[in-house]
């Protein structure tokens, strides 16, 4: 059923044209002097900080399937309701659980140290005691994969390939490759287990997790990652001779955990069965305490919400804030919510989501239908004071609402300023203090004056341009 909805749905004008040559649609003066207003109280906010101050102080870390993130599901409800939210609850799913309980690194000889390390989500145990064997290190994934048996077999492996830092985090999608295919790549030639450089771009002993598996709780073989400086130890070592490690991962399993989304509403008025959707997601790695992943996302939707909230009037359309579950073990939130609400995508008529951290929003991508870019270039044009620069009609929605924008309903990408969030994305320093307030509330004041033009002017981002009698453009 829902695979049909979608196709009858696509958006065929993504791409077609440039956004920056559209002139702006007209936009109503007092929708927007209103949204300039939204802005400007948008930089005072403390809404949206509180909540993800609250949030990652109260709950803490939010793994996903945990009573942890149970508890974060619980403590949203409260806090949602609290603020005046409708609607507000949770829709259930189950998911595969994985959790650490014990991990440990160390170099057997020629000179005995431990490595800072962690395993990665999904790993799978070592027997009990760990695994001892020599390193065999290797460049690139690649070059693994195109090692013979004979130089693997029996060995630990190592990938010891580095991330490149980048502002729009396009280094993270190559990097990320070793994280998930080194497990079966070694376990497939023998190996007893596989250490990869931390997935990440600072100098300390922080080691990224993230996860390595995503179709079940548990992967073909173990599988950590070792700081950058320890892979840098190591390297060092081995180019003195050959090293023995030990490798011990142990790991607790559940098949079938509890997960869920959590829904909060602002009800429209005369379009109250339109949608406006902006998301985040509340489960987090279990290491720091997800404030910018993604704590960070949350406070900024929720904050938005808040400020349009507390208007004189409702706007016309609902605005829907929606914190997926378990996002970071395999987007099991927001598959359940494409199952659950496939039958009314057609009344999605816009969505967005930030999980990007909390740095400042440089840029503007929609993917909307080729009829609706004047509406693009009018966002673009009201947020160009707030240092956003306009940019294409090729947005891909993030990770949660990618699924929704593949089944044709328009979205924006705000797209953060993340030079720095592979620093402590997945690590023990992701916590609240990483968090700049100023650039913090600039995003929610970005967030704020698009859901609210989105959800008071009634615009159709679908739009296509009109058929003539031939039935061609
Ligand atoms: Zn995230």
């Amino acid at each position: 059923m829902f695979k049909r909805v979608l196709a009858a749905l696509m958006i065929t004008g993504a791409f077609a044209a440039p956004v920056i040559a559209q002139s702006p649609a007209e936009l109503d003066p007092e929708i927007e002097a209103t949204a300039k207003n939204l802005i400007e109280r948008a930089k005072v906010d403390e809404v949206g900080l509180k909540f993800v101050e609250d949030l990652t102080t109260e709950v803490g870390q939010r793994l996903a399937g945990s009573e942890a993130e149970a508890q974060a599901r619980n403590w949203s409800v409260v806090e949602l309701t609290n603020l005046g939210f409708d609607q507000v609850r949770v829709e259930p799913f189950k998911i595969p659980f994985w959790s650490r309980k014990h991990e440990a690194v160390a170099v057997v000889a020629p000179s005995p140290q431990p490595l800072v390390a962690t395993a990665l989500g999904g790993s799978a145990a070592t027997p009990d005691g760990g695994v001892t064997g020599q390193v065999v290190r290797f460049a690139s994934l690649a070059e693994l994969q195109a090692a013979p048996i004979s130089q693997v077999d029996g060995k630990i492996v190592f990938i010891d390939e580095t991330m490149i830092k980048t502002m729009d985090g396009s280094g993270y999608g190559m990097a990320v490759r070793k994280r998930s295919q080194c497990a079966e790549a070694a376990t497939s030639k023998g190996a007893l287990a596989c250490l990869i450089r931390s997935v990440g771009t600072q100098p300390h002993r922080m080691p990224h997790t993230g996860i390595m598996a995503r179709d079940g709780a548990e992967g073909v073989g173990p599988v950590a990652a070792i700081s950058g400086p320890d892979a840098d130890q190591l390297t060092r070592l081995l180019e003195r001779s050959p090293v023995t490690v030990s490798v011990d991962i142990q790991t607790e399993i559940k098949p079938n955990a509890p997960s869920g989304n959590v829904i909060a509403e602002l009800t429209g008025t005369d379009l109250a069965d339109e949608i406006v959707l902006i998301g985040c997601h509340l489960d987090s790695w279990d290491l720091g305490t997800g404030a910018l992943d993604d704590g960070a996302g949350c406070g900024i939707v929720v904050g938005a919400a808040m400020l349009i909230a507390d208007l004189p009037e409702r706007p016309r359309r609902t605005i829907r804030v929606v914190l997926y579950g378990a996002e970071e073990v395999g987007l099991f939130g927001a598959t359940a919510y494409a199952r659950e609400h496939g039958d009314n995508l057609d009344k999605h008529v816009l969505a967005s989501e930030s999980d990007f951290g909390a740095g400042p929003i440089w840029r503007f991508q929609t993917r909307f239908g080729e009829a609706a870019l004047p509406y693009a270039r009018t966002l673009q044009n009201l947020l160009m004071p707030l240092g956003v620069t306009p940019d294409e009609n090729r947005a891909n929605g993030g990770p949660d609402i990618g699924i929704l924008a593949r089944a044709g309903v328009p979205v924006v990408t705000p797209g953060q300023n993340g030079m720095d969030y592979f620093d402590y994305h997945h690590t023990p320093d992701d916590t609240f203090d990483k968090i700049k307030p100023d650039e913090f509330r600039q995003n929610v004041a970005v967030y704020a004056a698009f859901t609210y033009i989105a959800a008071e002017t009634g615009w159709d981002f679908r739009k296509q341009p009109e058929l003539n009698s031939q039935g061609t453009e």
